[in-house]
């Protein structure tokens, strides 16, 4: 088998593995570029194989790193199928027309402004194309063996990283009935985080791919709930509103189930809960939906006929309508909105609106991007300019540095120590360069590998 690395090769996004046995080819994920502008250019490069050709796709997870690029397959002739988890699919059918409307005003706000060396700018595909790729897409199971094509064949295991999120066991059959496998983690889930199962570990395999987007590093390892603890009673005895921006998947619901069991407990007040984004309300739907996800103590939760997502406190306003009557909403109370990083979307309308008043306070969850209007507020700016109008910052901004939905360096190591045998070929991918030499590094005295680190455009043999 030949795999060629077509994307998160010494970076982050963009993740695309073409697997080339005999006649048959499949891609192992069919992410995008994010981030920089150099990054996302190489959306619109050439595919080195012809998407009409190709056999299949196989997801290891619905983040758009890993998926948003199936819209672009399907307009340039693909019409295979696309294996996902079900709970997968569930999140695409949200996930995939959010992304195609993004592309579609992007295009549209070019072309307005004029900045596009295209004219006219272009989207890189459509909301037909994406309606187009989801009516490809082939749920499978987690544990069952789905045949590719005669002789190749896969596997899902869970991966515990999103709604989801699983690893791939790929394996060809070789000469004397025998059988090679390759294995790939997908986004390494954590362990010991609410709502869903952990992480399933790697078996062995002849070859491995391993993600090492926090090779180099260990999460703050401070107790969620402790931080909350603390910033929500200061927040409180402020008397404000309390903004807490949040990735729609995955995030949000944690967040709740967090803010949730703090109540319960009396370590927090309670209060009502706004959850004001209308992915983030559908994706919680989801968490809801797929109870054969959920870990031991949602199942408890639900013995008790709760749910720790969706608590009688929560108020989910999916219309604007509804949303705009949240700017008369007094403290104490939490708004949760996304984007995550302030980059878009409701939580600015809410930031605008709250952030000169000293009472309320804005939580940041998770990793702001440098460039991201909530790296500035995280560093301290004093103003922002939101919708081209220049706001004081004078609320309370605090950054909570624990949560993440990817495995640590500890955690990685965790995850691949309780394999049954080695593999032969350890390829580091979806990882900045310096991560992933310190990761290399460390597997080298842990284990004895020797990983490769390869770059996009590198092929990797497997033997036969
Ligand atoms: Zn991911």
């Amino acid at each position: 088998m030949k795999i060629t690395v077509l994307g998160a090769g010494r970076c982050v996004t963009g993740s695309k593995y073409l697997l080339q046995w005999r006649n048959f080819s499949t891609l192992l994920d069919c992410g995008l570029f994010q981030g920089p502008a150099e990054n996302r250019r190489r959306n619109w490069a050439p595919l080195p194989f012809s998407a009409r050709q190709l056999g299949a796709v196989v997801l290891t997870h619905a983040h758009i790193d890993h998926s948003g690029y199936l819209p672009r397959l399907v307009r340039q002739g693909f019409r295979g199928p696309i294996y996902c988890t079900p709970p997968t699919r569930a999140l695409l059918r949200v996930l995939l027309p959010d992304a195609a409307h993004l592309q579609e005003e992007e295009a549209r706000y070019a072309n307005k402004e004029g900045y596009s060396k295209h004219t006219p700018a272009l989207p890189l595909f459509r909301m037909a194309d994406a309606k187009a790729a989801l009516r490809l897409l082939e749920p499978a199971p987690f544990h069952e063996w789905i045949e590719l094509n005669p002789g190749v064949r896969f596997r899902y295991r869970r991966q515990g990283h999103i709604l989801g999120a699983a690893s791939v066991e790929v394996q060809t059959k070789v000469s004397g009935g025998a059988r090679r496998s390759v294995y790939f983690s997908g986004d390494v889930g954590r362990y010991g985080v609410p709502i869903l199962k952990e992480p399933e570990s790697y078996p062995g395999s002849d070859v491995l791919f391993v993600e090492t987007t926090y090779g180099d590093r260990r999460h703050d390892p401070r107790d969620p709930y402790e931080l909350l603890t603390e910033v929500i009673t200061a927040a409180v005895r402020r008397g404000g509103v309390i903004l807490i921006p949040a990735f729609a998947v995955d995030r949000t619901q944690e967040i709740l189930y967090i803010l949730h069991e703090l109540m319960e407990s009396g370590d927090i007040p309670g209060m009502p809960i706004f959850l004001d984004s209308p992915m983030g309300i559908e994706a919680t739907a989801m968490y809801a939906r797929f109870v054969s996800e959920h870990d031991a103590e949602m199942r408890e939760y639900y013995d008790r006929d709760e749910n720790p997502i969706f608590p009688p406190n929560l108020k989910v306003t999916p219309s604007s309508a509804e949303s705009k009557k949240l700017n008369g909403v007094p403290g104490p109370a939490i708004i949760i909105s996304a984007s995550g990083m302030a980059t878009g979307g409701r939580i600015l309308h809410h930031l605008k609106l709250r952030l000169p008043d000293p009472a309320n306070t804005v939580i940041f969850v998770g990793y702001q991007a440098r460039g991201t209007k909530g790296r500035r507020l995280v560093e301290g700016e004093k103003k922002i300019k939101i919708h081209g109008q220049w706001i004081p910052v004078r609320a309370h901004i605090e950054s909570l540095g624990t949560f993440s939905a990817h495995a640590d360096r500890e955690e990685l190591v965790l995850w691949l120590s309780r394999r049954e045998r080695d593999p032969s070929t350890v390829c580091l991918i979806h990882g900045e360069y310096g991560s992933q030499q310190a990761f290399a590094e460390l597997l080298r005295q842990e284990y004895g590998w020797e990983p490769t680190i390869p770059e996009i455009g590198d092929e990797i043999v497997v033997n036969r």
